[in-house]
């Protein structure tokens, strides 16, 4: 047995609790242990929800175990539907006590509640919080939807069909979007928006935002919008097959793939094509023509996360911001395949695990320049002293930000871009920083430069060594001479790349390479003595 320390999905209660959470007028009785109620932090303190999740625990100590648990339950059931009057109720067992066989079905059924009581069988030890999402809001979405099944799906298309040839507008549902899920919130606003400029009308969101009725209602769409298809996609596809609603494969997340979701909603709704033209607007292409994105091209990055986000970064990180995607992975284990599928597309190998030591491993192999991931990712580039932008879920509180900022549409391209530069930038401005840390205006004991007339006259530094001064060093082959510094000489190549670092830092990266390299006895500077010494000043 593998005693884990941090785990990137919980178990599935969980994510059968992120339904009940975004619903509105939804309990969840849990059949569970006193402790289990540590779940409600992740709604309270991470995603700062101002209410508790709509869940009642029945909290069962050890000495419960030799009575009567299934009292409790009906108990605790009777009391829920008491004081919080849902419109549905879900009702399931937790990891423990799935294994005390309780059978909360059974006993919520005999219950004989006045609205529709929902029993969720979530295998706790095979599966996890994703799929019990998924699983909860398909079961949700199936019980609730299915008494307005009356007639079968190709009637109900062509009657769509009819209605909006009659001048009815096109109208879709929303579907994926969850409590605790990352910028799902936003995500939800920027596809919203999109729509209504398209003249499509959004007939449910779910299950972010929606009432009992609202499911109810589902099946009055044209077709479905899915958003996160680890949460959607098995609802959406009974919706389908339920009600003949098509519904969307692109996940907006990226200009190209924004541009590309707008045709094909334009498509499922009947609408003309030539619409797509008026959406060209992010301020992210503008960036990657300006002088910055010439020191991003080319940067070596390693994305990992949920299916959904990892494919889109990869896209998004290839052909719109030229980065070069060295490894590609995810803990969606149903995914595996298209998250395969997409690593090919990069000349890469797949890294399928939910074991965070094996992320670390293959970052600690790649040393890539960037790395774009969960919060496990966040530590492990913290750790590996390498830049991180978090894009996917398990996620801390600060990314739950105050401020607007989705990932999906054009703005969340904008978004997209500033949060995977920054941390480039940043690395660059240490690095700036480490190369004149020893300048005397760096110094603890200077005042700041705009304090100028009470700073500490400082006595230069003196030279470690004669050296050629920088100006004088040519970028151009010809002019590449070795120079004999102390016991180090410079290679012509490494002279070469030295030349091409700006001007204003040379010297310094200079000095600090030749006392690299002095101190580590070596008596020729390569090209990699000069990155071995950046990487250790850098440190
Ligand atoms: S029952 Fe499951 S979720 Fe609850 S504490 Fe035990 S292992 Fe964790």
């Amino acid at each position: 047995m593998q005693l884990t320390l941090w785990t990137y999905e919980g178990p599935p209660h969980v994510g059968a609790m992120r339904i009940a959470t975004a619903l509105k007028d939804v309990h969840y009785v849990l059949h569970a242990p006193q402790g289990d109620t540590y779940a409600d932090l992740l709604f309270t303190m991470i995603e700062r929800s101002k209410k508790r999740p709509p869940v009642t625990y029945t909290t069962f100590q050890a000495r419960d175990l030799g009575g009567d648990t299934a009292e409790l339950f009906k108990n605790a059931t009777r009391e829920a539907y008491a004081r919080f009057q849902p419109n549905a109720m879900m009702v399931g067992a937790s990891c423990t006590a799935e294994l005390i066989q309780d059978d909360p079905a059974g006993l919520a059924k005999a219950l004989n509640l006045p609205i529709p009581v929902i029993p969720l069988e979530l295998p706790s030890y095979q599966k996890k919080e994703n799929w019990g999402a998924a699983e909860t809001f398909y079961q949700m979405v199936r019980t609730l939807a299915a008494p307005a099944v009356k007639t079968p799906a190709a009637t109900l298309v062509a009657e769509r069909a009819a209605a909006r040839a009659a001048g009815k507008a096109p109208s879709c549902n929303i579907l994926g979007a969850t409590a605790l899920g990352f910028r799902h919130r936003d995500d939800v606003h920027e596809i919203q928006k999109l729509l209504g400029e398209l003249g499509i009308e959004v007939n449910v969101t779910a299950p972010l935002n929606a009432s009992v009725a609202d499911l109810q209602r589902l099946g009055e769409a044209d077709f479905n919008v899915v958003l996160y298809p680890e949460i959607a996609g098995v609802a959406t596809s009974w919706l389908t097959r339920t009600f003949g609603q098509p519904a969307t494969k692109v996940i907006p997340i990226g200009v190209n793939a924004t541009t590309e979701f707008i045709a094909e909603v334009a498509a499922l709704a009947g609408l003309d094509a030539s619409i797509v033209d008026r959406y060209q607007n992010s301020r992210a292409q503008w960036y990657s023509k300006s002088v910055d994105s010439t020191y991003l091209t080319g940067k070596r990055v390693f994305i990992f996360g949920d299916a959904t986000h990892v494919i889109a970064a990869a896209r998004v990180a290839s052909q719109e911001i030229g980065f070069e995607v060295v490894g590609l992975g995810t803990y969606s284990r149903e995914f595996a395949r298209d998250v395969r599928e997409a690593a090919a597309l990069y000349g890469v190998e797949a890294l399928i695990t939910d074991d965070y030591l094996e992320v670390e491993q293959k970052a600690s192999e790649l040393a890539p320049d960037l790395m774009l991931g969960t919060q496990m990712e966040r530590h492990i580039a913290k750790r590996l002293g390498i830049p991180c932008a978090v894009i996917s879920a398990p996620i801390h509180v600060q990314d739950f930000p105050a401020r607007y900022s989705p990932q999906m549409g054009f703005e969340g391209a904008n978004v997209l871009f500033d949060t995977w530069i920054h941390p480039l930038m940043m690395g660059l401005e240490e690095h700036l920083i480490m190369m004149f840390r020893e300048d005397f205006e760096f110094d603890a004991s200077a005042a700041g430069s705009h304090l100028g007339h009470r700073a500490v006259n400082h006595a230069p530094a003196a030279p470690a060594k004669t050296e050629i001064p920088a100006e004088q060093i040519s970028v151009t082959a010809s002019a590449v001479v070795d120079a004999v510094v102390g016991e180090a000489t410079w290679a012509p190549d490494a002279m070469k790349e030295l030349g091409k670092i700006p001007f204003f830092v040379r010297g310094k990266a200079r000095r600090n390479t030749e006392r690299f390299a002095i101190e580590q006895g070596l008596s020729m500077i390569t090209i990699e003595t000069l990155y071995d010494a950046k990487a250790h000043y850098g440190r």
